[in-house]
C-alpha cells in the first residue's frame, strides 16, 4: 500500500493524496491552493497514470475544487462523497466557475473548467450514506463517518484484507454551535491526520469564552456607532458566525441593527437548513426564522450599502479576504474607519491579505499595502478563534485512542506538523511527507 501526497503534503494546499491499494489507485480529496492561481493551484494530477476512484472528505475549496478538472482527464471515474455533501458540492463548484470566469475577464486568469465539466463531474458522483460501508473490491470497503467540520464532512475509513485505514480529513473533536462534533472508529491500523492546530500557541479558549469575548467586541463598536465586518468561509464558518450572532441578537447582549450577508452565504444556510440532519428539528427552526427575520442580503449593486456608515453587522466570504470577494471590497472602507472593526474568525493562512491585516495590526502600523494601494490602517482589527479542526490538545489524543501502527500528518503548515510529529516521536511510527513523497503504509 502507498500514499503520496499530490498537495497538501506539509502546507495546506491543493490537498489532495494518492493511495495506491489492492491495485487500484484512490484520490483522496482533489482541492485547490488557498491562494496561488491558474495551474499553479492545482495538486499535481500528472503523476497519476490511471484513476478509479476519488474519495471527497467536503466541499471546501481546498478539497474539492480540482474535481472538475480531473474528471476531463478520467472521464470514468467513480467519485463518492457523503449523501448530505453530494448536492452541495456540485453548488460550490458552479460558483467556482463564475468567480472563474470573472478572473479571466479581469486578469485573464484561465477557466479551469466550465458548467459543462461540473455537470460531467456531477454524473460521476456517488452520495454514500454515512457508516455504510461501500464495497471497492472483494477485499476492499469504505465507509464514510461523520467529521464535526462542516455539513456533510466525511473522515473516511478504508478497509483492506483486515487492516483499517483512517484518513481524518478536516475533523473537529467538539461540537461546534451548528454541527455536532465527528464520529471515530474504533482501533486503526494507519491514521492519515490533519494538522491545522499542531502548534501549541494556536491552542486557545473555549468556544464559550470566545463567543464571550467576541461578544463584548461587537457592543463597544456598535455602541460607538461603527460597522463589524466579520470575514467568513461561505461553507461553515458562515452558518456558525450567523447562528451566533442571531442568538447574541435575539437575547439582546448586543445593540439591535442590521444584519447583512452575502449570496453564497446565503444560499449554503439555506441549503443546510434543507439538507442538514445533524442540528435537531427545534434549533433548526429558531435559526430559519431568525434569518426570514434579521438578516438582508447585500444587492448586486453593493455600493450604496459599502458608504453606508450606520451601525451594522456584515458577515461576508471570503473568511482570508481573498483579493475581489465582498469581504475583501468591504474591508477596504472599514480599514479607514476608526469607529469600526474587523473581527477575523479562525486560521488566516500566511499568504492571505487577512493574515497580513492581523500582523500590521499587531505591530501597530498606520498604512497597509490593499492591492495595488496603500491606505490607512484605522480600524480595530482582532482576531477570534472559532475554529472547526480539532485543537491542539485534540491532535495530540486522537492517535492515543485510536491506537495506530503507523501515522500520517497532512494539512497543516511544516511546523505545526513537525511539532506534533515531535511531541509523539517515542508513542507512534509517524511521517511527515512532502508532496511527492511516497509513504509506504
Ligand atoms: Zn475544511
Ligand atoms: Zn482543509
Amino acid at each position: 500500500m502507498r500514499f503520496v501526497p499530490l498537495g497538501g503534503g506539509k502546507e495546506i494546499g491543493a490537498n489532495s493524496y494518492l493511495l495506491q491499494v489492492d491495485g487500484k489507485n484512490i484520490l483522496i480529496d482533489c482541492g485547490r491552493h488557498p491562494i496561488k492561481e491558474g495551474y499553479e493551484s492545482l495538486p499535481a494530477i500528472d503523476e497519476i497514470d490511471k484513476l478509479d476512484y476519488v474519495f471527497i472528505s467536503h466541499s471546501h475549496y481546498d478539497h474539492l475544487s480540482s474535481l472538475p478538472h480531473l474528471v476531463k482527464f478520467f472521464p470514468n471515474v467513480r467519485v463518492l462523497t457523503s449523501r448530505e455533501n453530494k448536492k452541495l458540492s456540485v453548488r460550490i463548484l458552479r460558483n467556482s466557475v463564475e468567480v472563474m470566469k470573472k478572473k479571466n475577464e479581469k486578469d485573464g486568469e484561465p477557466i479551469l473548467y466550465n458548467h459543462s465539466d461540473v455537470k460531467k463531474a456531477k454524473k460521476r458522483m456517488i452520495g454514500v450514506e454515512y457508516y455504510e460501508p461501500f464495497k471497492i473490491s472483494k477485499k476492499l470497503f469504505v465507509t464514510f463517518y461523520p467529521a464535526g467540520h462542516v455539513m456533510g464532512a466525511s473522515s473516511i475509513l478504508l478497509e483492506y484484507k483486515g487492516k483499517k485505514i483512517f484518513y481524518t480529513g478536516d475533523i473537529s473533536l467538539s461540537d461546534q454551535l451548528t454541527i455536532p462534533s465527528a464520529v471515530l472508529p474504533d482501533k486503526v491500523d494507519v491514521l492519515i491526520s490533519e494538522g491545522t492546530y499542531g502548534l501549541k500557541e494556536e491552542a486557545t479558549d473555549t468556544r464559550h469564552s470566545e463567543i464571550r469575548r467576541l461578544e463584548l467586541s461587537i457592543k463597544k463598536v456598535l455602541k460607538n456607532k461603527g460597522r463589524v465586518l466579520l470575514p467568513v468561509f461561505a461553507l461553515g464558518r458562515g452558518q456558525e458566525v450567523l447562528y451566533m450572532i442571531l442568538k447574541m441578537l435575539d437575547e439582546e447582549k448586543i445593540p439591535d441593527v442590521p444584519v447583512y450577508t452575502n449570496g453564497m452565504v446565503s444560499i449554503i444556510t439555506n441549503l443546510y437548513l434543507q439538507e442538514y440532519a445533524g442540528m435537531p428539528p427545534e434549533k433548526k427552526k429558531w435559526f430559519n426564522n431568525a434569518i426570514l427575520r434579521r438578516v438582508r442580503t447585500v444587492p448586486k449593486n453593493y455600493k450604496t450599502l459599502l458608504y453606508d456608515k450606520r451601525p451594522m453587522i456584515l458577515i461576508l466570504s471570503s473568511g482570508m479576504l481573498i483579493e475581489d470577494t465582498l469581504s475583501y471590497l468591504f474591508a477596504k472602507e472599514i480599514l479607514q474607519d476608526n469607529l469600526s472593526a474587523i473581527f477575523f474568525m479562525g486560521y488566516q493562512s500566511p499568504e492571505s491579505i487577512g493574515y497580513s491585516i492581523l500582523e500590521a495590526a499587531r505591530s501597530r502600523e498606520e498604512e497597509i499595502s490593499y492591492g495595488e494601494e496603500r491606505i490607512q490602517l484605522r480600524c480595530t482589527v482582532k482576531k477570534f478563534n472559532f475554529s472547526g479542526h480539532a485543537s491542539y490538545e485534540e491532535l495530540i489524543s486522537l492517535p492515543r485512542e485510536l491506537q495506530p501502527s503507523k501515522l500520517v500528518y497532512v494539512h497543516g503548515d511544516e511546523e505545526a506538523l513537525l511539532n506534533l510529529s515531535k511531541e509523539l516521536e517515542y508513542e507512534f511510527d509517524i511521517s511527515v511527507p512532502s508532496n511527492l513523497e511516497t509513504v509506504l503504509l
